[in-house]
């Protein structure tokens, strides 16, 4: 009834079970299996079952067992399996079959496979905070004082709530672990997690034990209040200050924790750009107050300071706290791009559209393609993409203007003349609806489109873009402040702004 092929890889037998036989398919399931399973070997240990076997199953639903997993005859054919639910499947059997839950004291399993599969896929791309950012999006949408639960009381999904708490939480509780203690020393208490508990139930209690052994240090108070205890703080930063002082730039900020619940305590990330600096500069503080005043001493002046600016500890996050990239375009599930009908330029958009729908397509998501005269106005319930300086929705945002502070005359200057003779792309809040991206790409050649089509998804990190010539070069390049968020703040207006935060490695690339 099965075609089988399998695979040895090392000491495990990788095998695909096909009910009808495609050997492409099953080499590409084959590779990536044993890909994935190298990848755990390093990171945790050795694989816990001498074979690992994925099967194409009737049903379209997915499982995961001991040492197999069953997929549906379609998901099996979507590309994008192979990177999402499929290697989170695998490293089940490390989390959940290889290292038992007991679930009397809540199930540990998903937050830390989501984090070493599904976290870990994204952050190879670059793409680890936005991640992040989606999962305290979903907290801070689904879960409230009624529905709020400590994760160790946490058995399984049944609803958006349940998976924001017990999916998404644990996962930044795992972060913030990592955040604290440095790669090297996750990846270690992990291992002597999976060493000591393999074939055994464990709890949260036992990854404390381990992360304590491991760090010499007491971390109670930690486990307490992020596993035994509900809620998330809500931080908002304020009453920003400089203060030069010889030759040396004291800034002064407060930071409030401002949610219903008791004051946690937690280390904050800080981000500081510091004039003339094309690096920014990272400091942790230690809050455990309603409000705190803090103040940190530098050698150059500081022009911008970022709180928690790449989503590294649990908390909720403010309606205007959004940074514009163009990898939340790109990244959004339901996106549609809108063509300027009028453009000389129309067929070279056409075919940017078309191949960014089939590579959005082959990821799961979806990109519908319309014309700019066959709507009234922007969408607001998902990612747009504005093409053609001709677009009839060009400058919907008109960055230069909203943005002059943060941008400075010398880019602005540039800005104009790329419009008359270059291209320019740029991602922003939808005005409308902060929580949807709105990107923007025009171009005065044809050429420069086509090229543009292949290049830019690599420069997913960035805000704003600027390129020349017909190879589209690129000229310009940096981030936008996200406009009144309450949790940065630009301290000179005037000074220019190069330095964007880089992303962190992925944790595999740490051994
Ligand atoms: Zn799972």
């Amino acid at each position: 009834k099965w075609t089988e092929y399998s695979l040895q890889a090392g000491d495990v037998l990788v095998q695909a079970f096909l009910r009808t036989p495609d050997k492409k398919l099953a080499n590409k399931y084959l590779g990536v299996t044993s890909g994935y399973i190298d990848l755990y070997n390093k990171l945790i240990g050795p694989y816990p079952y001498t074979k690992f076997a994925l099967v194409e199953n009737f049903w379209e639903t997915g499982y995961g067992m001991p040492s197999f997993t069953l997929l549906g005859q379609k998901v099996i054919r979507m590309p994008w399996i192979l990177y999402s639910s499929y290697p989170h499947e695998l490293l089940h059997n490390y989390w959940g079959n290889g290292v038992f839950v007991d679930y009397s004291q809540g199930n540990w399993c998903e937050g830390i496979t989501v984090y070493m599969a599904d976290h870990l896929l994204q952050e190879q791309r670059g793409s680890g905070a936005s991640y992040r950012r989606t999962s305290l999006q979903k907290f801070t949408d689904y879960v409230n004082g009624e529905n709020d639960f400590p994760v160790n009381k946490f058995l399984s999904r049944n609803n958006s709530a349940e998976e924001a708490v017990g999916y998404g939480k644990t996962m930044m509780i795992n972060n913030m672990l990592r955040y604290e203690f440095g790669d090297k020393k996750f990846i270690e208490a992990y291992t002597k997690f999976y060493n000591d508990n393999k074939f055994r139930k464990a709890t949260f209690g036992d990854i404390q034990k381990s992360f304590e052994a491991v760090n010499g240090k007491d971390l109670s108070a930690f486990f307490k209040q992020w596993v035994d205890r509900k809620g998330a703080p809500t931080i908002k930063l304020s009453d920003v200050e400089v203060k030069k002082k010889k030759k040396q730039y004291k800034l002064n900020f407060t930071l409030k924790q401002v949610q219903n619940e008791d004051v946690f305590d937690v280390n904050i990330p800080v981000v500081v750009y510091l004039k003339g600096e094309s690096q920014v500069t990272n400091t942790k503080v230690t809050m455990n107050k309603r409000e705190q005043a803090f103040s940190l001493t530098y050698d150059k002046k500081p022009v911008r300071i970022d709180i928690d600016p790449t989503f590294q500890i649990m908390r909720r996050l403010d309606r205007k706290e959004v940074p514009a990239s163009l990898t939340q375009v790109f990244g959004e599930k339901q996106a549609v791009i809108i063509l300027p009908g009028n453009s000389k330029h129309l067929d070279a958009y056409t075919s940017l559209a078309k191949m960014w729908q089939k590579t959005q397509q082959a990821q799961g998501k979806q990109l519908t393609v319309v014309t700019d005269n066959e709507l009234s106005s922007v969408p607001t319930d998902k990612a747009v993409w504005i093409l053609g300086f001709g677009n009839k929705f060009n400058g919907f945002v008109n960055i230069s203007e909203k943005y002059s502070s943060a941008l400075g005359t010398k880019k602005l200057v540039q800005i104009e003349k790329l419009k008359k003779e270059g291209a320019l792309v740029y991602a922003v809040p939808n005005p409308n609806n902060t929580y949807k991206t709105v990107g923007f790409l025009g171009a005065n050649n044809a050429d420069a489109i086509k090229a543009l089509s292949r290049k830019l998804l690599h420069y997913g990190k960035y805000g704003y873009l600027g390129f020349e010539t017909e190879k589209a070069t690129n000229v310009l390049k940096g981030s936008l402040p996200a406009l009144n968020s309450p949790m940065n703040y630009i301290i000179d207006n005037k000074a220019e702004i190069n330095a964007v935060i880089a992303p962190r490695k992925a944790l595999s690339e740490a051994k």
